[in-house]
């Protein structure tokens, strides 16, 4: 990829610039948390967006996409927003760093990437970091923190994109590290990392490459059960909640808010035990906790659908230690442990069977915790 951008931008543009790359992400557990104060559990993997970049001494920002195969140009004020999605990213980022009183002028730059585009990999998170990342360190001598890098990539997908994200994606996009997962917590936004080297293990993500598109917006309706079980238990939100309190008010609680409640807090006990058991190194139990969170997105938040139910089951009956759905649900993909020895037999199992059911393949991502918005020096 790296030798691909040189070479389209040395046609482009002459000479060369500076490479920057961020990447995608996964979220090993904790799901529908991050608007309950809960914790969230991502890493950045090894599927990048790169760009190449070099200012160029006018006002004017000149983008090549390679994978696009289209250019896009555009003035930095706000009435000189592009019109192709693919390039409101990069004009977000300009704008929200200006926004913020940096600094951002005119530059030539390339880019291309490999993380697959609305797979649940946020590939948008990543174009936006590395712009983030690259803009701060020619233009602002790295004085935005990373956070701030983070919520430049978030504002952007609000302002100029019509994305309502969490702050999730951009996060680990920007902080990733090499062998490192990060537990962020959604109240005080600290976070931690914790060590990630499943050796013996293979990460992989199974895409049903299908979407369910429901009549009322599920997603919406799920928040609605959790706040009004916080409010009827006298917490801010169900992070502050315990199993015990919610047991006790069981008889003023609907059964279908009682299981979403459920849920989110038996959530937030798994992502401790999962750092409990990285640990110590026992990736078996981190398996376990992943099919204990697919059960309760699957019956208790009831969020999953047959595809991804029926993914789930074909990698239990193949022996994989761990499995489950991976975002928000109702399709998308499954992310799955697995052991070296048990890896071919569960993705030809897979394949065979989805496309028998349901008259297409999966598709398979094998992802590797890598590091996230940096300088390309290599
Ligand atoms: P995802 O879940 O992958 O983040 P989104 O719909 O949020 O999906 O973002 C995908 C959008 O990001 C694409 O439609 C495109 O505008 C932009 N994008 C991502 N990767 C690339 C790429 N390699 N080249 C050009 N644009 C990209
Ligand atoms: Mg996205």
């Amino acid at each position: 990829m790296k030798e691909k951008i040189q070479e389209e931008f040395k046609k482009h543009f002459g000479g060369e610039g500076t490479l920057y790359a961020s990447a995608g992400r996964i979220n090993l557990i904790g799901e529908h948390t991050d608007y309950n104060g809960g914790y969230v559990f991502p890493g950045a993997i090894d599927k990048v967006i790169m760009a190449e970049i070099r200012p160029n001494d006018t006002d004017k920002v000149h983008v090549y996409s390679i994978d696009i195969d289209d250019t896009a140009e555009f003035g930095l004020n706000e009435e000189d927003a592009p019109k192709q999605q693919w390039a409101r990213y990069i004009f977000g980022i300009c704008r929200e760093i200006i926004k913020r009183g940096g600094t951002v002028k005119g530059f030539d730059a390339v880019f291309a990437g490999n993380v697959p585009l609305g797979a649940g990999l946020s590939s948008s998170a990543a174009l936006e970091s590395c712009f983030a990342f690259a803009l701060n360190d020619l233009f602002n001598g790295n004085t935005i923190d990373k956070f701030e890098l983070a919520r430049i990539g978030q504002s952007t997908e609000h302002n100029y994109c019509g994305v309502n994200c969490g702050i999730m994606d951009q996060f680990a996009s920007v902080f990733g590290k090499k062998g490192n997962l990060m537990r962020l917590d959604c109240r005080s936004m600290e976070f931690e990392y914790f060590p990630f080297n499943p050796q013996g293990y293979k990460l992989v993500l199974v895409d049903s490459v299908v979407k369910h598109e429901l009549v009322d917006s599920p997603y919406n309706k799920r928040r609605q059960s959790c706040e009004r079980v916080a409010k009827r238990l006298g917490v801010e939100t169900l992070r502050d909640a315990t199993k015990e309190a919610l047991d006790a008010a069981k008889s003023d609680i609907s059964a279908e808010d009682y299981s979403r409640a459920k849920f989110v807090i038996e959530e937030k006990e798994r992502v401790l035990d999962v750092c409990d058991a990285l640990n110590r190194g026992d990736y078996e139990t981190v398996g376990q906790l992943m099919y204990a969170t697919h059960n309760g997105l699957s019956k208790d938040y009831e969020v999953s659908c047959e595809e991804l139910d029926f993914l789930n089951d074909v990698a239990k009956e193949c022996g994989v230690t761990g499995s489950r759905i991976m975002g928000g649900g109702f399709g998308g993909c499954t992310i799955n442990l697995v052991a070296d020895d048990k890896y071919d037999h569960f993705i030809a199992e897979a394949k065979k069977r989805f496309n028998e059911k349901y008259g297409h393949e999966p598709k398979i991502y094998d992802v590797v915790i890598s590091d996230g918005a940096r300088k390309v020096t290599e």
